[in-house]
């Protein structure tokens, strides 16, 4: 049985960094499934539909085939063939994301392809609804979070690194309504699953949240006595 890392939390709290060295680290596959979110936003936007808008967005499903990919470790998101892994980081993707993903059809359109890349690898899978309703069986599952501001100037600083000119009320702005969007909607919402462990990493740096964990995956796979 592979083993199934589940680490949820809100945008911008640092689980894809952390699940990202983590997973390396232990030879595991590092699944980013909001990158299937956003490359269905991709799509939509480039149709020139509203994401908010399910009668638009709905019709589109049968017209895309997401794929993951892991090259050397790495996962790249295919839409219909076509490597969109770049070009779905904009802020404009990530609140279309947001607003795709709480369409209920959208979410059990990509249920079935984050289940079978558990089944067959193991996987840290990082998403809102991982532990809760993607791999309700997984061995551990992180709640990884951090403050609101902190989460905002981390995100900040990822921009403007790449050149992007936004503000930091910007960004604050967006990471409080992807938060309300994402713990508000009706289906699969983000929330701390019960069996979670809560991690909040406000104050810690990058290597001290990779180091931690690390050292949970690490004592759950001794404890439970996990083949990997
Ligand atoms: O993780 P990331 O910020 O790339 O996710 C983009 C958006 O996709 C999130 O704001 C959320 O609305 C949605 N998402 C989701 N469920 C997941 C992963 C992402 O609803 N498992």
């Amino acid at each position: 049985m592979p083993v199934n890392i589940a680490i949820d939390g809100p945008a911008g709290a640092g689980k894809s960094t952390a699940a990202k060295a983590a997973a390396k680290a232990l030879g595991f596959i590092y699944v980013d499934t909001g990158a299937l979110y956003r490359s269905v936003a991709y799509y939509v936007l480039s149709k020139g539909a509203d994401c908010k808008n399910a009668a638009e967005v709905v019709p589109l499903l049968s017209e895309i085939t997401p794929e993951l990919k892991f090259i050397d470790g790495t996962q790249r998101v295919f839409l219909n063939g076509e490597d969109v892994s770049d070009r779905i980081r904009t802020p404009e993707i990530s609140m279309g994301a947001s607003a795709v993903s709480a369409i209920p059809e959208v979410r059990s359109f990509l249920f079935d392809l984050q289940r079978k890349i558990a089944a067959e690898n193991n996987v840290i899978m990082d998403g809102r609804d991982i532990g809760t309703v993607v791999l309700p069986n997984a061995d551990l599952k992180i709640f990884f979070t951090a403050s609101p501001e902190e989460r905002a100037r981390r995100r900040h600083n990822e921009l403007t690194e790449k050149g992007e000119c936004v503000t930091f009320a910007s960004v604050l702005a967006e990471v409080n309504e992807r938060d309300y969007n994402d713990s508000h909607r009706e289906i699969a919402p983000l929330k701390q699953a019960e069996d979670a462990v809560l991690c909040d990493n406000t104050d810690l740096n990058l290597e001290q949240s990779v180091e931690k964990v690390i050292s949970m995956i690490k004592e759950t796979i001794s404890r439970k006595g996990l083949d990997i």
